[in-house]
């Protein structure tokens, strides 16, 4: 065996293979794959092989097709069949709601090039004879997808990478990982220790071992999984092509045809984990026992909606384990504060996701970013939240939602609440519906009297919209509290904190008592974050970004090396916050403060450390809504008498609580982008309108060079804000923007704007095209509307009420 390596890959189930495969293809040939026991011998080895190009985020999906679409290369490549069967997929839907769902995901289709169309369920009987049409009101039929063999897909990697000299090593378990002073690792195994600058732990069913071995807990838990085989269908016989895989919502049932029968899986409502606390070593292409008693009610649903499949005898049953995170995304990438330690784990497709993990994890080991946004399967989207409880209830409600169709408007109950602000209760008290956001509950709208404080999932409007419209209105017209606590929050202090900060963000750095808007590149030039930054002190500042995106940006901090005398600190959990919004926001505010508010005193992005009432706090004036502003921060401490201050003071000048929807209402009159929605590091300055924070004097910043270059050839596409006319739904995300039947752009964030009467779509659209008035169509549902890009705000373009 190799005593060293540039990079060790510990697991040869078909994620480690594709890592291996594509470390190799980018030119790192000194890659050594370690494996405890054979290829394949975790989960890999019993799946199903299906594979499809679904999935809610559109990156995921483009990952999926090119997952699907490189077994032709590497099976050319290694001479290895991969067992392709492409024979397309077809999802059935038996409710209005999936329908909706099914038309969402071929708007979304049209503009990721994927062929998928609506069909009649005539159709879709032809694809596969076997279904009960009586069962279900539409069906989609795409192109992509299929089965493969799992285990020449993993031999197939590996043979392929082996052409391109890495080497593999079977038989041979890591028992432990250390890390040297330089940042490299001794892998010792029980055939010896390796040396290796990189390490990655695609251990699969063992992923949250190996994440001990580096003393950290990942999300990732194991669920048991059955599916059956079944004797030969008659239906079947004499057919000159085989069924098209097909999906069943209602009976959260999937099936696919196996030579003259049909391999039918379930996934139940009351899934088993398996092994909840310690993978046991000796596991190793073993299955579990069948437990027909538990599952029986679920295939019966089966047989009902295929019929001809309880005339046959079932041939096998496979119960296998298989890894899933929170959420059901993988975990990929690097983690923060373990050097050169990478992961690529909880992968439960990995025959539709494995190669573009793959492709993604090889670029960011090899050229420091993972070339595109891939903040959805991002091991940072989860934070010290996701503790080994939280896994344990999230993991089974993801596991019996897996089809289940997941509705925009919907939150999901298991493990709630987990973070709560001190002023939780008193939201909850005043009608607050909570969404939670990195594990921290938030008000998304306050249900009046009278309300149920309660939501039906849908992708039409929902019985939230005339409240969030009261809201909206409300913030206009006088003035509105929004919890802000969700927030991401950081201290930067120290005498190197200017310096860094400059060298990290692009924009101006301010100068005391000032705020600024502070976009953050890569090298490649793309948007890491839009943060804000106050500057409380020469040697002491807050930045403010996404609550979603904590961990991601930490770990940007971290890798962006603060020097000795710079301190980086996250203020999740110890800064709560408010923003008071409305024409009525400074009469409120100057109630409980001595200072003077007056507009020549206190201006626009102006900050200052100040008492709010009872609380020491810091006092900005900013603000997402485009209306007259302040935001309040105070310790957790403070914040219930901060509240109740504001609350009281309030009353008399109309004061009402607003939630989530109605900020991203208030937030697209304004055109305001948010990140993580319409800004991720997919996009550039140009591109998003985030280069006029830009400080282009500097001499020098992370992604200089390349924002310059933008800046000299002009971006190519832009974030525009559309008019979309109205019927009963709007967007969701990721609906396919069309210009003369083309799909030209795609839509990343939308709502209601109540207060200027219209849909709203915010997207990206070709530069040619983001003109005033240029007119677009936008598949909402299945139906073409018009949509009218709008370069200036619709509510308030010249900002009076902003700076009022
Ligand atoms: C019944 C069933 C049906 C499924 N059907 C499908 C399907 O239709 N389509 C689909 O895409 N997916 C399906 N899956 C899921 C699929 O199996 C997984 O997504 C995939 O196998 C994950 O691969 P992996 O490489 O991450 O993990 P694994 O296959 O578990 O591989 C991890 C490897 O790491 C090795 N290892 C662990 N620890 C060490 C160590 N310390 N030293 C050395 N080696 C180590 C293990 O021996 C193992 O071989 C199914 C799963 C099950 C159980």
């Amino acid at each position: 065996m190799k005593t060293s390596a540039r990079a060790v890959v510990i697991g040869g189930g078909v994620v480690g293979a594709s890592t291996l495969y594509h470390l190799a293809r980018i030119g790192w040939s000194d890659v050594l794959l370690l494996e405890k026991s054979e290829l394949t011998s975790g989960s890999t080895w019993h799946a199903a092989g299906g594979m499809h190009t679904f999935n809610g985020e559109a990156n995921i999906s483009r990952l999926q097709k090119y997952t699907i679409d490189l077994y032709r290369e590497i099976e050319a490549l290694s001479g290895q069949s991969c067992g392709l069967h492409p024979n397309g997929g077809l999802m059935l839907a038996a409710t209005p709601g999936e329908l909706d769902s099914l038309k969402l995901i071929c708007s979304r289709a049209r503009y990721l090039g994927m062929e998928t169309e609506m069909i009649s369920l005539e159709e879709a009987r032809n694809l596969n004879p076997l279904i009960d049409t009586s069962h279900f009101i539409g069906a989609l039929w795409r192109a992509d997808g299929g089965h493969c063999d799992p285990s020449g897909t993993t031999h197939a990697y590996v043979k392929a990478a082996r052409q391109l000299g890495v080497s593999v090593e079977r038989f041979t378990r890591v028992l432990s990982l250390g890390q040297r002073r330089d940042g490299t690792w001794d892998v010792v195994t029980d055939k010896g220790t390796v040396h290796a600058e990189h390490v990655v732990n695609c251990a699969g069913l063992w992923a949250r071992e190996v994440g001990h071995m580096v003393g950290i807990e990942l999300p990732v838990l194991a669920m048991e999984h059955h599916y059956l085989l079944t004797e030969d269908l008659p239906e079947l016989l004499g057919r000159d092509k085989e069924i098209v895989n097909t999906t069943d919502y209602a009976g959260e049932i999937y099936l696919r045809q196996e030579r003259g029968g049909v391999l039918i899986g379930t996934y139940e409502p009351h899934g088993i984990v398996w092994s909840p606390v310690k993978t046991p070593d000796d596991f190793s292409m073993q299955l579990l026992p069948e437990d027909f008693e538990r599952l029986a009610p679920y295939f019966e649903v089966g047989f009902r909606h295929f019929p001809a499949l309880g005339r046959v005898g079932i041939r096998k049953a496979v119960n296998g384990p298989f890894t899933f995170a929170p959420d059901g995304n993988p975990l990929v990438g690097p983690v923060r504060g373990v050097r050169n330690f990478w992961v690529a784990c909880a992968v439960m497709a990995g025959f539709s996701q494995g190669g573009g993990i793959g492709l993604v994890l090889s670029r960011w080991m090899a050229e420091n970013d993972p070339g595109q946004d891939i903040i959805s399967m991002d091991v940072a989207r989860f934070g010290a939240f996701a503790t080994p409880k939280y896994t344990s209830i999230k993991v089974p409600e993801n596991y019996s939602r897996r089809f289940r169709l997941a509705y925009p408007n919907e939150e999901l109950p298991a493990a709630r609440p987990v973070r709560r602000s001190p002023i939780y209760d008193k939201l909850k008290a005043a009608g607050a519906v909570m969404g939670a956001n990195f594990g921290l509950e938030n008000a998304l709208w306050f249900a009046p009297q009278g309300v149920a404080p309660a939501e039906t999932p849908t992708y039409r409007r929902s019985e939230a919209f005339p409240v969030v419209r009261a809201e909206c209105q409300a913030v206009r017209r006088t003035v509105g509290l929004y919890e802000t606590t969700n927030y991401g929050k950081y201290e930067v202090t120290g005498r190197g904190a200017r310096a860094w900060l400059d060298r990290v963000f692009a924009s101006r750095i301010p100068k005391p008592g000032r705020f600024a808007l502070a976009p953050m590149l890569n090298p490649a030039g793309r948007i890491m974050g839009d943060l804000s930054i106050a500057c409380l002190a020469e040697d002491r500042f807050l930045i403010v970004g996404s609550g979603f995106a904590e961990e991601f940006h930490l770990r940007w901090f971290m890798a962006s090396e603060p020097p000795a005398d710079v301190s980086v600190r996250s203020a999740a959990s110890t800064l709560n916050g408010v923003s008071i919004a409305g024409p009525r926001s400074r009469e409120l505010v100057q109630h409980l403060v001595r200072d003077d508010l007056s507009p020549s005193a206190f201006r626009l992005f102006q900050v200052r450390e100040t008492a709010v009432g009872f609380a020491p706090a810091i006092l900005t004036r900013a603000g997402f809504t485009g209306e007259l502003g302040y935001e309040i921060w105070t310790t957790p401490d403070y914040f219930a008498s901060l509240y109740d201050d504001l609350w009281n003071a309030g009353r008399e000048l109309g004061l009402v609580h607003f939630g989530g929807r109605a900020l991203s209402s208030l937030r697209l009159e304004k055109a305001y982008g948010s990140f993580n929605k319409d800004f991720r590091p997919d996009y550039t300055p140009g591109e998003t309108g985030l280069d006029r924070f830009i400080d282009f004097s500097k001499p020098d910043f992370t992604g200089r060079a390349a924002a310059l270059a933008e800046r000299a050839a002009g971006p190519k596409r832009r974030f525009a804000v559309m008019e979309v006319a109205e019927a009963d739904a709007d967007v969701v995300g990721y609906e396919s923007i069309m210009k003369d039947g083309a799909a030209v752009g795609y839509v990343t964030s939308g709502a209601y704007g109540h207060c200027v009467g219209t849909s709203l779509a915010a997207g990206y659209v070709p530069a040619t095209l983001a003109r005033e008035g240029a007119r677009l169509e936008i598949d909402i549902l299945g139906e073409m509307r018009a949509a009218t890009v709008r370069l200036e705000p619709l509510y308030d373009p010249q900002g009076l009420r902003l700076r009022s």
